[in-house]
């Protein structure tokens, strides 16, 4: 038993200590709560969490950019049209249902009557619209400056302008009038009331361009894509630019392979650190609860149900194994809730653990990563069902068909980064004519359930590359192309 158990240690070394590590960042940062540390130490204490993430993000670039151009270089043309359109269908269709498992679940827990506000009042100001959205959506498939795209998206900015109402001069009315009054009430007093007959200004919001700081993932993913396919048509005089984005590949995924070990040490700390920073457990429970238990009902209705029924009829194989695999992909997903810098270590598991084709993929994976959001879209449905449910408004069946297809349009428009779903549910709300300020009432849980439905994103993402991997097999079996003649890879 002991040698066993010493087989099993050595084997599942990472995984163990990573698993342990999360645990160990929950005691942690509970403990800690207890001694009120200042922002400053809470700072210093959330330091190797920090690192972990520097780390992860370091590697996204080089990654999607040698991955996706040497991936799709290596396919011929019927090939990659073919993986493209499947795998394009697939995140489509299983993003969708993400969606309607999230209005399902929010329809029977109906968890806004918990928290319902007493007016139905909507405060909302457009933020963005949703057009505007859409549009941007599209500007960053075409990033304007390659470099920018690095560091930055383009991202509407709406402004308000403040309009004097144009009133002719003879018929402006007389600014103010002052009445003068007096009430006798326990004695007499005189009060003044004063009258404001000067129209309301009128608040208009006018668009413009700005960008937003974060990587412009889907631009680049749209460019090297591009570049991958038609360096593939281009033969043997792509072939030095196809090696070198094969040997950049490689490369990355040995700095992964040594980075891991500082993992589960990072993971303690970005748990702790969290946990430090959040609000009162017990006060936002207490109105956000049913809220936060439809998502995660959701989300593992989706993620353990769903998607691991559609691998086993799609694939005939265990889907339980495929998870086992890329089990340390997730846990670092709930570490950092960052699908994007979770990229290299899901790579890492596919191709080793699960020995999915690496030229699936390096197609899969960054695409998935990218616009394949299954945890982002189910959540942005049930958050803009519940803020409906909040403000007492009743949803007919069109909206609820809107709110499907844009938490679906959201979810590909939001980037791998934490928290983005929050920013692009905007995105939902405007369409329906849902308060946006109300998205601060779900703020207070959203850096937890993101963690949840990250995982769910890469999870989708994973199982979509076995589910590629077993449909595209036999293409692959018969297009061997470039790929075994590149030394960097034998
Ligand atoms: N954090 C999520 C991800 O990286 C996106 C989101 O839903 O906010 O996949």
């Amino acid at each position: 038993i002991l040698a066993r158990g010493r087989d099993v240690c050595r084997r599942n070394g990472l995984l163990i200590l990573s698993v342990l590590s999360v645990i160990v960042g929950c005691l942690l940062g509970f403990f800690l709560r207890t001694r009120h540390l200042s922002p400053q130490e809470i700072s210093y204490f959330q330091f190797p969490g920090e690192l972990l993430m520097r780390m992860l993000k370091m590697m996204i670039l080089p990654l999607v950019v040698s991955s996706l151009m040497s991936g799709l270089a290596s396919l011929d043309a019927k090939t990659s049209s073919r993986l493209g359109v499947l795998t394009v269908a697939y995140y489509l269709w299983t993003t969708f249902m993400a969606v309607i498992v999230g209005i399902f679940m929010v329809s029977i827990i109906h968890p806004g009557s918990a928290a319902q506000k007493e007016t139905t009042e909507q405060s909302g100001k457009p933020i963005m619209s949703s057009a505007d959205a859409l549009l941007d959506l599209i500007r960053n498939m075409f990033p304007a400056n390659l470099v920018e795209a690095t560091f930055k998206q383009y991202r509407t900015k709406t402004t308000p302008v403040v309009k004097s109402p144009k009133v002719a001069p003879e018929e402006a009315p007389p600014r103010r009038i002052l009445i003068y009054g007096v009430q006798e009430e326990n004695g007499s007093h005189v009060q003044n009331f004063a009258l404001d007959m000067t129209p309301p200004p009128e608040v208009v919001y006018k668009s413009e361009p700005g960008t937003s700081d974060g990587m412009n993932v889907l631009g680049i993913v749209f460019f090297s894509a591009t570049m991958g396919i038609m360096l593939g048509r281009m033969g043997d005089s792509g072939a030095p630019l196809v090696s070198f984005c094969q040997c950049l590949n490689e490369s990355v995924m040995k700095i992964v392979a040594v980075a891991v070990w500082y993992f589960p040490f990072g993971i303690v700390f970005l748990i702790a650190g969290k946990i430090l920073e959040m609000d009162d457990p017990r006060a936002v429970g207490k109105k956000l609860g049913f809220y936060s238990v439809t998502v995660v009902c959701g989300l593992v209705l989706h993620g353990l149900f769903i998607l691991p029924l559609l691998y086993f009829f799609i694939t005939k194989k265990n889907p339980i194994v495929f998870i086992r695999g890329i089990l340390q992909a997730l846990l670092i997903a709930l570490a950092t809730s960052s699908s994007s810098a979770t990229l290299p270590i899901t790579f890492k598991c596919l191709l080793e653990n699960n020995h999915i084709d690496r030229r699936i993929a390096r197609f899969v994976l960054p695409v998935g990563a990218t616009i394949n959001m299954d945890g982002t879209a189910l959540y942005e449905a049930v958050a803009a069902i519940f803020i409906a449910q909040v403000n007492n408004y009743e949803l007919d069946f069109g909206q609820i068909i809107t709110i499907s297809i844009t938490a679906t349009a959201a979810s590909i428009g939001a980037a791998g980064i934490p928290q983005a779903g929050l920013v692009t549910m905007v995105i939902v709300l405007t369409s329906v004519g849902l308060p946006t300020d109300d998205i601060t009432l779900i703020i207070a849980v959203d850096w937890a359930l993101d963690r949840f439905r990250t995982m769910i994103n890469v999870l989708g993402d994973a199982l979509a590359a076995g589910i590629m991997a077993h449909i595209c097999r036999k293409d692959f079996a018969r297009d061997t192309g470039t790929e075994k003649l590149l030394p960097c890879e034998t």
